[in-house]
C-alpha cells in the first residue's frame, strides 16, 4: 500500500528493543471511543507508549500500577471528573508530580479548572490537532525531564525555601506539592528577586517556546503558585502590562 510505504521502512520488527526503552508511557483518559483511537494511534506513531482509558477511576488505578510518564486528561468523563482525577493525584505525595495535559471542551471549562487551581502543566481545548496534541506532550515530557539548573543551594525566603537540588518547594518545613513547570517558574524567579519579568520571558524559561503556548499559560500558574505558597503567595507581584516579579 501506498501509505504504509510512506510511513516507514519496512521489515521493521513489531517489538523494537531500544524504542522500547526509549518510549514514554503516556496514560490517555478520554471517553469519546474515536477520539481515544485516535490520540492513542497518533502517540504510538511518535514511538510513545499510550495505555487508553475510559474513565477516572481507572485513572487513578492504571496511574498507579503502569506510573505513565505523563497524563492526558479529559476534563468531562462519566463518573469521576478530570478535575477530581486531578486533584487526587496532586494530592498525594507519590503521585504528585506526574505531567498532566488537561483536555477541555470550551474555554469556560478552561476558565473553571483554571480557577479551581488544580494544578495540570499545560491545557488544550478541543478540537485539537495531533500534531499539536503531539508536540505538546513531547515539551512537557522534554521540561519535566530536565530538573531546572538542579544546582545551588536551597533559595530562602523567611520561611519558605525553594530547593533547586531536591526540587522541592518548603513552606515552614513543609513540602508543598508543585508541577513541574510551577517549580521552574519559582526558580526563575527566586533565583532573580524583585527583577520583573515578562510573560513571554517566564514562557522561554520555564515552559519552553518549541510549541505556540498562550502567554496566558503564564498566569494560570502563577495564580496556582499564589495559592499554594499561602500568605507568601503575595510575594508573587503582578506589574500590570509588564509581567511578574518575586519580592522578598
Ligand atoms: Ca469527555
Amino acid at each position: 500500500m501506498v501509505m504504509a510505504k510512506g510511513r516507514g521502512r519496512a521489515g521493521v520488527p513489531p517489538e523494537d528493543a531500544t524504542l522500547k526503552l526509549m518510549s514514554h508511557r503516556i496514560l490517555v483518559v478520554e471517553d469519546e471511543p474515536d477520539l481515544l483511537d485516535a490520540v492513542v494511534f497518533a502517540l504510538r506513531k511518535e514511538g510513545m507508549k499510550p495505555i487508553a482509558c475510559k474513565d477516572g477511576e481507572e485513572a487513578l488505578t492504571l496511574v498507579k500500577e503502569r506510573r505513565p510518564d505523563l497524563v492526558l486528561l479529559d476534563l468531562m468523563l462519566p463518573g469521576l471528573d478530570g478535575f477530581e482525577v486531578c486533584r487526587r493525584l496532586r494530592a498525594s505525595e507519590e503521585t504528585a508530580r506526574i505531567p498532566i495535559i488537561m483536555v477541555t471542551a470550551k474555554a469556560e471549562e478552561t476558565d473553571a479548572v483554571i480557577g479551581l487551581g488544580v494544578g495540570a502543566d499545560d491545557y488544550v481545548r478541543k478540537p485539537f490537532g495531533l500534531k499539536e496534541l503531539v508536540a505538546r506532550v513531547r515539551s512537557l515530557l522534554r521540561r519535566s525531564a530536565e530538573p531546572p539548573e538542579a544546582v545551588g543551594q536551597p533559595i530562602r525566603y523567611g520561611e519558605l525555601e525553594v530547593d533547586p537540588a531536591r526540587h522541592e518547594v518548603r513552606l515552614r518545613g513543609k513540602s508543598i506539592p508543585v508541577t513541574a513547570t510551577e517549580f521552574r517558574l519559582l526558580v526563575h524567579l527566586a533565583r532573580n528577586p524583585g527583577r520583573v519579568y515578562s510573560r513571554a520571558q517566564l514562557l522561554d524559561k520555564a515552559v519552553g517556546t518549541d510549541v505556540i503556548v498562550i502567554e496566558r499559560n503564564i498566569d494560570v500558574h502563577i495564580s496556582a503558585l499564589r495559592r499554594k505558597l499561602e500568605d507568601y503567595g503575595d510575594r508573587l507581584l503582578t506589574i500590570r502590562g509588564v509581567g511578574y516579579k518575586l519580592v522578598e
